[in-house]
C-alpha cells in the first residue's frame, strides 16, 4: 500500500518551515492552524498540528487492496508560528474534533476567559459571544458553543483498488410436462462465481463519492441453477363453479328418486369449465338421460360429471386445466329445461357438489 500525502505545496512548506518546538503554554509562541486563510485553532507544537491533520487524512480501511492512493486537502491548509498572549491551547485531539466540525455548531469544554477561548479557536470574540448569547462580562461557563464557520475542511482520497467479489448465478427455468402444473424442482443447484475487480474509488472525508470499475476478471464461473417447472395439468384439490347459472335443483332425494348432482339453470350455449384440472375420461353424446356429457378424472380420487350439454369441446384422454372451457351447456337427454347437471364423485361415492363450491 502506497500512501501519498499531499498537503498542497504551500502548506507543505509552511509545516516544515516552523522552527523549534516551543510549547505555547510555557512561552509566548505557539502554532496556529489556518484553513483557507482563516485561523481555526492554536496548538503547542507543529507536531500536534501535523498529527491532527494526519489523523483527519486517515480514512477507514477499505475492504480492498489499495494499489495506489493519493490523498490531499481540497482547502489551503497552513500551520504558522503564532505570538499569542493567552494561556489556552487545543490538545491534538481537540484540534482534530474542531477540524471535523468547522461548519457545525458544537459544544466544547471551556476554561479561562472568553478572550482565551476566542484566541484558542481563532474566533472573533464577538462571534463567540453571539453564539453563546453572552456578554463579555458574563462568567465563562464550563461548556460553550462554538459558532458555525463558513468553511469546511475537505480531504479527497483517490484510490486504485483491487478486490474480489461474488458473482451471482442465473436461474434457468425449463418446462417439464411430467411435473404437475406449477411445481418446481431444482435439477441443478446454482453456484456462485468469483471475480477480481479493479476499480477507481474517490472518498471525501472518508465517505465514498465515486466508485468506477475499470476491469473485472472472472476467477470462477458461476453455474446456472436449473429449475424444472411443471406444466402437467393436474388437480388443485378444490373445485370452482363450472358454469354461470342459478341453482334450480339441489343434490339428494327428489320426486322419489335420488338427484345425483346439482342443476344450474342457464341458457343453452353457456360456457362450461372443468371444475378442477384433470383428464377427460368420458365424452359421450346422446347417452340416455344424461344426454351429452363429460367426465373428468382429477387424479386425486375425485371425478366430476357435466351433463345435458349442447356442445362437447374436448376428447377422451385430453388433459384440461382448472377453469378451462370443455363444453357448452344445453338441454339434451332427460331435461326439463336448459341447465347444467353437475356431479362430484369421491372414490366412487357421490358427494353434494355444494359441499365443494359456493354459488
Ligand atoms: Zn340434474
Amino acid at each position: 500500500m502506497k500512501k501519498y500525502i499531499a498537503l498542497g505545496a504551500m502548506a507543505f512548506t509552511m509545516i516544515f518551515s516552523i522552527s523549534g518546538n516551543k510549547v505555547f503554554a510555557q512561552g509566548d509562541q505557539g502554532v496556529q492552524v489556518l484553513i483557507d486563510e482563516k485561523p481555526v485553532g492554536l496548538v503547542t507544537s507543529r507536531q500536534a498540528a501535523h498529527k491532527a491533520l494526519e489523523k483527519f487524512l486517515d480514512f477507514p480501511a477499505l475492504n480492498a487492496r489499495i494499489d495506489k492512493q493519493e490523498i490531499a486537502f481540497e482547502n489551503q491548509v497552513e500551520v504558522k508560528a503564532y505570538k499569542g498572549t493567552g494561556q489556552e491551547v487545543l490538545s491534538e485531539k481537540e484540534l482534530y474534533t474542531h477540524l471535523k466540525n468547522l461548519n457545525k455548531k458544537i459544544k466544547v469544554k471551556a476554561k479561562g476567559t472568553w478572550q482565551d477561548q476566542a484566541e484558542k479557536y481563532g474566533l472573533d470574540l464577538k462571534d463567540l459571544l453571539a453564539a453563546n448569547e453572552a456578554k463579555l462580562t458574563d462568567p465563562l461557563p464550563e461548556e460553550i458553543f462554538l459558532p458555525t464557520m463558513d468553511i469546511q475542511l475537505k480531504a479527497l482520497s483517490k484510490e486504485e483498488v483491487t478486490y474480489q467479489e461474488v458473482v451471482s448465478y442465473q436461474v434457468r427455468e425449463v418446462e417439464d410436462e411430467n411435473l404437475p402444473q406449477g411445481k418446481r424442482e431444482v435439477v441443478q443447484k446454482g453456484q456462485k462465481g468469483q471475480r477480481e475487480v479493479k476499480a477507481k474509488v474517490e472518498r471525501l472525508n472518508g465517505e465514498k463519492v465515486q466508485h468506477i470499475i475499470e476491469s473485472a476478471t472472472l476467477l470462477k464461473d458461476p453455474v446456472d441453477e436449473v429449475v424444472h417447472v411443471g406444466t402437467k395439468q393436474g388437480a388443485s384439490g378444490s373445485f370452482m363453479v363450472p358454469t354461470q347459472g342459478r341453482l334450480s335443483s339441489p343434490f339428494g332425494p327428489r320426486w322419489g328418486r335420488f338427484h345425483r348432482g346439482i342443476d344450474l339453470a342457464c341458457p343453452v350455449g353457456t360456457p362450461v369449465v372443468a371444475a378442477d384440472g384433470g383428464t377427460i375420461t368420458r365424452a359421450r353424446t346422446n347417452a340416455g338421460s344424461y344426454g351429452n356429457y363429460i367426465d373428468v378424472d382429477h387424479g386425486n380420487g375425485y371425478t366430476t360429471r357435466y351433463a345435458h350439454l349442447s356442445q362437447i369441446e374436448v376428447q377422451v384422454g385430453q388433459e384440461v386445466a382448472k377453469g378451462q372451457e370443455i363444453a357448452k351447456s344445453g338441454n339434451t337427454g332427460r331435461s326439463t329445461g336448459p341447465h347444467l347437471h353437475f356431479e362430484v364423485c369421491n372414490g366412487g361415492k357421490l358427494e353434494d357438489p355444494l359441499g365443494h363450491i359456493s354459488l
